[in-house]
């Protein structure tokens, strides 16, 4: 069941994969185990639903200073990022398209995985198997019929009243689809905001912002704005917005994902907490969830929803 006239973050996200991430350049929690579970997902969903969802595509990152230059040299010499920090990126026509900048970083094994693409074939897929109510879940009368119910609501999990127990997260976050008057980046770029080419469309998915406090999940005119500024910072070529899009990240305090029973009612099941990273975190996790309910596999104690039992 799911509410389409409610925004969702899958819907908006840019589905970038990316190994190190943050000011300090620190490598992604398992990602090597979620690479791969990603690329395997990922894959039979292509073939299933007829789509393509994954472009394997570089990441350069402006390093802004001579200190995060020296930050970034010296992240590659410790132990376990030598494969994914470059110290001279191949550029492409990074150069060509925007305003040079002090330097650059590479970060290899990034991909991109297009979520709106998969979210709209895959709620096809469920319709032509009249599978999907779509329609607000009444919390108030499960519905009959069904041994287990899985609750994946991203942020909204804080509307549900047998989960009310978990911490209530959430990260608003915004950004643009912008076409460029000429041609796109061939990779994607880390400036002030990420810069990821859309090659099928055209045009640019820049984003995004980040508000831990906010009151509504609505698209903004002050973040239209700042995220169009950030762009026209580095972008020479002028461009038009086409889209400003906007939903809430469903963050937890202690950035794991959130996987398990109910601590009293065991069909009542949880999948949530995929923060900042559901592109790569979601495939892992959902296997994890699934072994665990069809052979009884433990679910790691980081991850799992116990942890936060009453
Ligand atoms: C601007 C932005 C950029 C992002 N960029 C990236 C990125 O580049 N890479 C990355 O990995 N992640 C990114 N993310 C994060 C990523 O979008 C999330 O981690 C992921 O999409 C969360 O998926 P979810 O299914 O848990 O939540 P959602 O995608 O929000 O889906 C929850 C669904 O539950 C439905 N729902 C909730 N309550 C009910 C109810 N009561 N009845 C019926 N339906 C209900 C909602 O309608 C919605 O469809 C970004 C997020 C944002 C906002």
């Amino acid at each position: 069941m799911d509410a389409p006239a409610q925004t969702a973050a899958s819907t908006v996200a840019a589905g970038i994969i990316n190994p190190i991430t943050g000011r300090r350049f620190v490598r992604s929690w398992r990602f090597g185990a979620l690479m791969q579970e990603a690329r395997l997902l990922y894959g039979q969903l292509e073939r299933e639903l007829g789509v393509t969802l994954w472009y394997d595509t570089p990441l350069v990152r402006t390093l802004f200073n001579r200190g995060e230059q020296n930050d970034w040299l010296a992240r590659g010499g410790d132990q376990g990022y030598a494969e994914y920090l470059e110290d001279t990126p191949p550029l492409g026509n990074i150069p060509e398209l925007t305003y040079p900048a002090f330097a650059y970083g590479g970060v290899r094994q990034t991909a991109r995985v297009d979520l709106a693409a998969l979210t709209a074939a895959y709620r096809a897929w469920l319709r032509k198997r009249n599978c999907l109510g779509e329609q607000p879940f009444d919390y108030g009368q499960l519905p009959p019929g069904y041994d287990r119910y899985v609750f994946c609501e991203g942020w909204r999990v804080r509307d549900n009243p047998y989960f009310g127990h978990l911490p209530r997260g959430g990260t608003k976050g915004e950004a643009l689809l912008v076409r460029p008057d000429g041609p796109l980046l061939d990779r994607m770029l880390k400036h002030r905001v990420f810069l990821v080419p859309l090659a099928d469309r055209g045009s640019y998915w820049v984003g995004a912002s980040s508000a831990n406090q906010f009151t509504d999940d609505a698209a903004s005119p002050a973040t239209e704005k700042y995220l169009a500024d950030r762009l026209r910072e580095v972008l020479r070529l002028p461009f038009t917005v086409e889209a400003h899009l906007a939903a809430v990240r469903p963050t937890v305090r202690d950035r794991r994902m959130i996987i398990g029973t109910h601590p009293t009612h065991p069909q009542l099941i949880i999948f949530n907490g995929l923060g900042t990273k559901g592109a790569s975190l979601a495939p892992l996790g959902s296997r994890w969830l699934f072994d665990h309910l069809e052979t009884g596999a433990p679910i790691l104690p980081e991850v799992d929803s116990q942890r936060f039992a009453p």
